[in-house]
């Protein structure tokens, strides 16, 4: 069965402002809600820096010298520190971290290669939404879920208010 996300429209108001602000670069944020089963239910999104380029400290060897190379306008990355922090904030609400949204400036919400290698560090229980931003502005909003195998990922239906 496909697992849904409900997304209301103050959050989604949130990934796009911020996405089309940050356009060209990629930007990124926290998921934050409640989940049911397969249902998620997200009641904030939490917008972040962009560190990619403090990515070196926590990419070893191949990997790298593979993404390091990268402007940031492709990529995105979200210190452990930074999880851990929101963890706990979001945890004192009472409210899980249930993924992280991001955007593709100029290109389709499908997970890049990038996505996959950045998703192997995290538990597969996370949504990931993209927000195509194209010419800087919001543009198609798609949300994927990791395979347990992390293999790759499956995409999962956005809703604007929970399913009945
Ligand atoms: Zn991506």
């Amino acid at each position: 069965m496909p697992q849904t996300i409900t997304l209301p429209e103050a959050a989604r108001a949130v990934i796009v402002a911020h996405g089309e602000a940050g356009f060209p670069d990629e930007v990124c944020g926290f998921l934050v809600g409640a989940a049911t089963g397969d249902q998620k239910t997200v009641t904030e999104a939490w917008a972040i820096e962009n560190a990619w380029e403090q990515a070196g400290d926590a990419l070893a060897g191949a990997a790298a010298d593979t993404f390091l190379g990268e402007a940031k306008g492709r990529r995105f990355f979200i210190p452990p520190g930074e999880l851990q922090k929101a963890d706990q904030r979001a945890r004192a609400m009472r409210q899980d971290i249930l993924g992280f949204y991001h955007t593709h400036p100029d290109h389709p919400a499908r997970p890049s290669a990038h996505d996959l290698a950045m998703a192997q560090g995290t538990f597969p229980g996370y949504s990931y939404i993209i927000l195509q931003v194209q010419d800087g502005s919001a543009a198609e909003m798609t949300s994927w879920v990791l395979r347990d195998d992390y293999s790759e990922f499956d995409e999962e239906r956005i809703t604007p208010s929970p399913m009945p």
